[in-house]
């Protein structure tokens, strides 16, 4: 893309590096290529679909397993239109845009730099203004018409607000708790021209935290940190992120106040999730619009409240976005050139790959059998072509922490060679002692957190 400005910060690809990178490895394809594409609709290779799997894992895990507090939830993608009259978007969730007298090009108002049509470069041909609903909406039933109207939902956390007392009658959690779900969000973004950063099919990871009024703003501020927590323990840099609260006249309409974890892309800074405080917007518009009640017992004073929620919400596209360009790299290795991704091996669409030295056949069994042992904890790719270097800068290229040699060596005394990536170092261990030492050279590659109260907001 020639409008791609030069690299800021310490990210060392530009979005063209990035998306050529992605394609031509197998994370991300345009979607129905063969068709010549779609606007800003990409297809997920077999790396990419790994790698969003992982981070998926790690959000459940981190919000959802490791916790007493929170509880899964997936509601229905299409819903009661009533639910999006209720929560504001059918009047409220739409974006300024403004269209280009001369070449017609459609842009979002505050995307615009000095009102310069981005499409014909003119200045002052910007027509006025007017809202568009971003909602994507689809007929249900036989019949086409607006009787039969219904909307995908633009963001999972209303199914959170809509079943909080199915939830809370069932589980019987008692404040504060929280409900998380992941799933398929969808909006009809004007400006989409920065890759899986802004799509309009896309996944979000959303976390409903419901509180008693007093503690809203302590947990908004833990969760701030909690959040940017979980970055930096999926290994983006801290150096590339950044706490920043929104401003009041920035503020979504139901939000008191709200801060975004932003990475610093080669475009600038940017968001890449937003934690908002929503007061208790949601679960009252519901109950005045559903008639019916969605408070909350305090069993301390035997009083009914209507709770607080303290909502992170991150895109997973987004986030793989992000963690490639943390981790993408360029260096010389052996007088050569080297593109490699230092992605956490949590992250990594690989964990080790086998490789054979030679492509003889005496090689294989031993390769193949290192290989099944491996596949029981760890995600392996077995590679027997062409050169050793080349398939080394393969695994380089797509993250791969690992690599494991099986030479001519290995059938006379039963060891292979572990190579690192970040370092390129190469260590000869016995298959008998593989599974242990592949442990804890991952083991020393994870990430540092930092603890909460290092932290600062
Ligand atoms: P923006 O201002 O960038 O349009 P937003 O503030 O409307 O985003 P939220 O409604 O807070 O976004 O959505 C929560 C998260 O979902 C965002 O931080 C982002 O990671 C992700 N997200 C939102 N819209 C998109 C999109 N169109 N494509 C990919 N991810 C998105």
């Amino acid at each position: 893309m020639s409008d791609t400005p030069e690299p800021v910060s310490g990210v060392k690809a530009d979005l063209e590096t990035l998306v050529s990178l992605a394609k031509r490895r197998g994370f991300v394809f345009p979607s129905a290529e063969i068709y010549g594409g779609f606007a800003a609709a990409y297809d997920y290779g077999p790396l990419g679909t790994q790698m969003r799997r992982n981070i998926r894992d790690l959000w459940w895990r981190a919000m959802v397993q490791e916790r007493d507090d929170i509880v899964g939830l997936e509601a229905a993608i299409i819903t009661n239109p009533d639910v999006w009259v209720a929560s504001g978007h059918v009047s409220n969730f739409t974006d300024p845009m403004v269209e280009c007298r001369e070449c017609q090009g459609r842009f979002r108002a505050d995307h615009l730099e000095d009102d310069i049509c981005p499409n014909c470069g003119r200045k002052g041909t910007m027509g006025e203004p007017r809202q568009f609903n971003m909602m994507l909406s689809t007929i249900v039933g036989p019949v086409a018409d607006d009787s039969g109207r219904a909307f995908m939902r633009p963001e999972t956390a209303q199914g959170m607000f809509v079943n909080f007392d199915n939830v809370q009658t069932t589980t019987r959690k008692r404040l504060p708790f929280g409900i998380a779900q992941q799933g398929k969000s969808f909006r009809n973004e004007i400006t989409v021209k920065q890759f899986i950063f802004r799509t309009r099919e896309f996944e979000q990871m959303e976390m409903e935290y419901f509180c008693h009024p007093d503690q809203s703003l302590d947990l908004h501020t833990y969760w701030k940190k909690e959040r940017l927590r979980w970055h930096l323990s999926l290994g983006i840099r801290r150096e590339h992120l950044r706490l920043r609260d929104h401003d009041q006249e920035e503020l979504s309409h139901y939000s008191q106040a709200t801060s975004d974890v932003e990475f610093h892309y080669p475009w600038g800074w940017g968001e890449l999730e937003g934690i908002a405080h929503r007061g208790d917007f949601d679960l009252t518009e519901h109950a005045k619009h559903s008639g019916k009640k969605l408070t909350y017992l305090d069993p301390e004073t035997n009083q009914h409240i209507v709770p607080h929620v303290v909502e992170p919400a991150l895109g997973l596209d987004r986030e793989m976005l992000t963690i490639l360009f943390d981790a993408y790299d360029e260096d010389e290795i052996g007088g050569e050139k080297r593109v490699v991704l230092h992605l956490s091996p949590e992250v990594a669409p690989v964990t080790v790959a086998v490789l054979p030295l030679s492509k003889k056949e005496t090689l294989e069994p031993t390769a193949r059998e290192v290989s099944s042992m491996l596949r029981k904890q760890y995600r392996v790719q077995y590679d027997d072509t062409q050169s050793i270097g080349r398939r080394y800068r393969r695994q380089d290229e797509i993250g791969t922490p690992l690599c494991v040699t099986v030479d001519f060596d290995s059938l006379e005394d039963n060891a292979v060679t572990i190579r690192e990536r970040d370092t390129t170092e190469q260590i000869r261990v016995p298959i008998s002692g593989l599974m242990d030492a592949v442990r804890d050279r991952l083991e020393a590659l994870r990430p540092v957190v930092p603890s909460l109260g290092e932290i600062e907001v």
